[in-house]
């Protein structure tokens, strides 16, 4: 059978397509909140319904995979279950469905695929790494590299030694491709390119990473299992059985919803059915899953520090407003660790001043486009792909003045960590960023990189 329900999402310059393998089937809710008597769908039918709950109120749940398309590469974002296999669950052994015809259907011959990008090592998102030929598993994307999660891979073999089974797809799924030297085992902050890189996001096993996707200001994150149904993201707190660690799941689905709450990015279910993407909106306590995207927030402070900072009778202007905005997505796309989406917040003539002893690397006016190219590019290359993360702690505008706290943190590329607090001096103008002064211990910073006088 072949199962031609393709579905394309644009993002900027990257396209998104869906490959279902396994329509949705009921899930009992007593597969994934075992001894939970009442329903816990039930509270949250009006907006789960139809889509994500059969007619009976049952949770639905579909295996696929995307394939992410930017202007550069070709990528296979999980692999489903796969045919021939013997698995644990009588539902998934020895199938036999049409998934690479599908494949090929939608324009994506196995061969034309550049990268696998592993959410994480379960057996049904790593299946179709092989296919079988001659009574031998063989690599499925000969010319791929495949991107497995370091934490997963250690993980996978200590449960193979342990004989759980959740690693008996070990020798036909992953083994091979390592056999085959198409595996390269990477962090789960690992960046791909420009527009596609790794986000953690562990729980539901120890290296899970979703797959977040960046082109021309446009955002979209592919899950993987730290959801399973949108169920969650009305009771984000409470245990999953599928998850490995469930308190830790529990945190990450939080800090997820938090951080992409309100239209910020479409979020695309791994195993959501179809429509199978939306947004995370705010509902009572927590979030609910909504297929359009909320209205744009214009003037509005966005993050939760802007809330803290203000209340409701702010004497602030629409101006001001604006410009708390502005440096909140400034410092979120730093985070990001995209430079290119960086230059929309600067003019040729801004200027970046960190407020450091003339010793410490970086010391300075950098200005226009040398601000990414010769400042920032190469400080960020000193750590991991990445970091360092910037978190903000207050901020406060006032006229064109916008002036904050934050701590930046991360790992550096020789595996000490960085931690620093820092103020920050805004001047924006017409909507662009012009002056940057930021203040920091610059004792710490050039003991840390060895140029302490
Ligand atoms: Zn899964």
């Amino acid at each position: 059978m072949t199962v031609k329900s393709f579905k394309r999402w644009k993002i900027g310059a990257v396209t998104i397509t869906r490959i279902v393998e396994t329509p949705s089937i009921a899930s009992p809710q007593s597969l994934m909140y075992p001894g939970e008597i009442e329903s816990v769908v039930q509270p949250h039918v009006e907006w789960l319904a139809p889509h994500f709950l059969t007619p009976d109120g049952e949770m639905l749940i579909a295996w696929q995979c995307f394939v992410v398309e930017t202007p550069s590469r070709r990528i296979m974002v999980d692999t489903c279950i796969g045919n021939d296999r013997k698995r644990h669950f009588d539902i998934f052994n020895d199938m036999h469905n049409a998934f690479i015809e599908d494949l090929i259907a939608a324009g994506y011959p196995p061969e034309t695929i550049d990268t696998v990008m592993c959410t994480h090592l379960h057996y049904d998102h790593v299946g179709w790494n092989t296919h079988l030929a001659g009574g031998k598993w063989i690599p499925t994307f000969p010319n791929a590299r495949y991107l497995f999660g370091r934490d997963e891979w250690e993980s996978i073999q200590t449960l193979a030694a342990e004989g759980d089974w959740h690693a008996e797809h070990l020798p036909d799924s992953l083994q091979p491709i390592v056999d085959a030297g198409l595996a390269d085992f990477v962090e789960t902050n690992h960046r791909l390119c420009d527009e596609v890189w790794f986000e953690p996001t562990s729980g539901h096993t120890p290296g899970h990473a979703s797959v977040h996707i960046f082109s021309e200001g446009e955002e979209a994150v592919i899950t993987g299992d730290l959801m399973h149904h949108p169920v969650q993201c009305a009771i984000p707190h409470k245990h999953s059985a599928f998850d490995h660690d469930k308190d830790q799941a529990c945190r990450t689905r939080v800090s997820f919803l938090s951080k992409y709450e309100g239209g910020r990015a479409l979020i695309v279910g791994s195993h959501f059915p179809g429509p199978t993407a939306g947004y995370v909106v705010r509902a009572e306590k927590n979030w609910r899953f909504d297929i359009d995207r909320p209205e744009p927030r214009t003037g509005i402070p966005v993050s939760k520090v802007q809330a803290q900072n203000h209340s409701e009778d702010s004497q602030m202007t629409t101006q001001e407003k604006q410009n708390e905005h502005l440096v909140v997505e400034f410092f979120e796309t730093l985070s990001s660790g995209n430079l290119e989406a960086l230059r929309s917040y600067i003019d040729d003539d801004t200027t970046w001043e960190p407020m450091v002893s003339e010793n410490v690397p970086g010391a300075g006016v950098h200005k226009g486009n040398a601000i990414v190219d010769e400042f920032i590019g190469p400080v960020r290359n000193l750590f991991v792909s990445g970091d360092p993360k910037v978190k903000i702690h207050s901020l406060v505008a006032a006229g064109e003045k916008v002036m904050c706290e934050t701590r930046a943190s991360g790992a550096l590329s020789d595996g000490r960590r960085y931690d620093n607090v820092y103020a920050w001096a805004f001047a924006i103008r017409n909507g662009r960023i012009k002056e940057i002064r930021e203040y920091m211990d610059s004792a710490y910073v050039a003991q840390l990189f060895g140029t302490a006088s």
